[in-house]
């Protein structure tokens, strides 16, 4: 049976006692749960939701990372400092930086290629907006997002690359893809991957589907063959909704 991959971005939320709690409540909501589970809170929090979740099965996420290992890059986060306090998992690309601070697919790639060198494991979002989809531009976006994204990752390092299809105009807007709209995409994503990498790899990527995922819709989304799991937004921020829709089956 395969295991869904739950990852929840806290995005700019939360202050540190109430990370904690969160990180606490989760662990114990979601104790006997048998998928991959990451949450990702804010920098800040880091440190106390490490020790919050020590021992645990749930992975530590980071929502971000700085382009270069170490030196003078003022209001950065190093991939050493991620690495030291036990962050695992790196979310890279989201809509949110890549349209509110500017980063394209080049900077992108720097990151992911810096993360996997030290070992993390990636998220690399990708995503349309609705002006794009609307005209009939989604395969080209999507896959420039993958093949820039991934230049120079060498076939070895994919299987530490989890995908997360987000389409822009899904994200905290309450509208969800289609469960039939976003496998298509999946679909496509893994004929993407399969031009680079080969069919193989294509068939075993992770690719997680975000946007507007909530407890009401989760177990149609995760029905669909090419939908491995979730980059979860909104809704990871309290457990009523995070630990039903990791338990989703
Ligand atoms: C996200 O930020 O990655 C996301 C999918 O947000 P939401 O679940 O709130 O739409």
């Amino acid at each position: 049976m395969r295991k869904y991959f739950i990852a929840g971005n806290w995005k700019m939320h939360k202050t540190v006692a109430e990370s904690v709690t969160l990180a606490k409540d989760l662990a114990s909501g979601l104790k006997d749960c048998g998928e991959k589970i990451m949450i990702a809170p804010a920098f800040t929090a880091l440190s106390a939701v490490a020790d919050a979740i020590k021992g645990g099965s749930i992975l530590l996420g980071a929502q971000n990372m700085g382009p270069e290992e170490q030196g003078a890059h003022t209001g950065e986060v190093s991939v050493l400092m991620l690495k030291d306090l036990g962050v695992k998992v790196v979310i890279l690309g989201h809509s949110e930086r890549r349209h509110a601070y500017g980063e394209d697919d080049a900077l992108v790639n720097r990151k992911v290629r810096l993360a996997l060198s030290h070992g993390l494991e990636t998220i690399l979002c990708v995503g349309e907006t609705l002006e794009e989809r609307e005209g009939g531009r989604l395969e080209a976006i999507v896959g420039t997002q993958i093949r820039e994204g991934l230049a120079g990752v060498a076939p070895g390092l994919l299987d530490r690359v989890t995908i997360a299809y987000e389409p822009v105009w899904a994200i905290g807007t309450g509208k969800t893809a289609t469960p039939e709209d976003a496998d298509a995409v999946h679909a496509f994503i893994r004929t993407v991957i399969a031009g680079l990498y080969g069919p193989e790899s294509a068939k075993k990527l992770c690719i997680q589907y975000g946007g507007s995922v909530k407890p009401d819709n989760v177990a149609q989304l995760m029905a669909k063959d090419n939908i491995d799991g979730a980059l979860v937004g909104g809704a990871s921020l309290k457990p009523e909704t995070f630990v039903p829709i990791a338990k989703f089956r």
